[in-house]
């Protein structure tokens, strides 16, 4: 008898959740670990926690950091070629006033930045 060495390839095609990318932080994940943000078909850019909504979205973590970091660097306009209105950013501010205030994943990682 002779030693069987078998293969077990049935692993490796196993289920594989898409990965969502934080537009600020670039951090990666499965959908569920981002708020989806959406520009509708009539042009307003909303938050859509629920991940439902029409229209070409972007993912964002679930805190204010990379939320805020979206609006100021504009990166909301580029990730979703758009410009946001004053009403769009009113309402995305009073959205991420509900978020927590952890700081991004990624970023604590990082040495030296901690809070004086
Ligand atoms: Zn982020």
């Amino acid at each position: 008898m002779s030693a069987a060495t078998r293969l077990t390839d049935k692993t490796t095609t196993a289920r594989r959740a898409p990965l969502r990318t934080c537009i600020s932080c670039r951090l990666q994940g499965s959908k569920r670990d981002f708020i989806r943000i959406v520009r509708t078909p009539e042009g307003a850019v909303r938050a859509d926690p629920g991940g439902k909504g029409h229209g070409r979205g972007a993912y964002l973590g679930p805190v204010q950091h990379c939320w805020r970091e979206a609006l100021d660097q504009q990166r909301l306009n580029h990730a979703l070629r758009t410009t946001l209105s004053d009403s769009d950013r009113q309402q995305i501010e009073a959205f991420i006033a509900g978020l927590p205030q952890d700081p991004c994943p990624n970023q604590t990682s990082l040495p030296g930045n901690e809070a004086p």
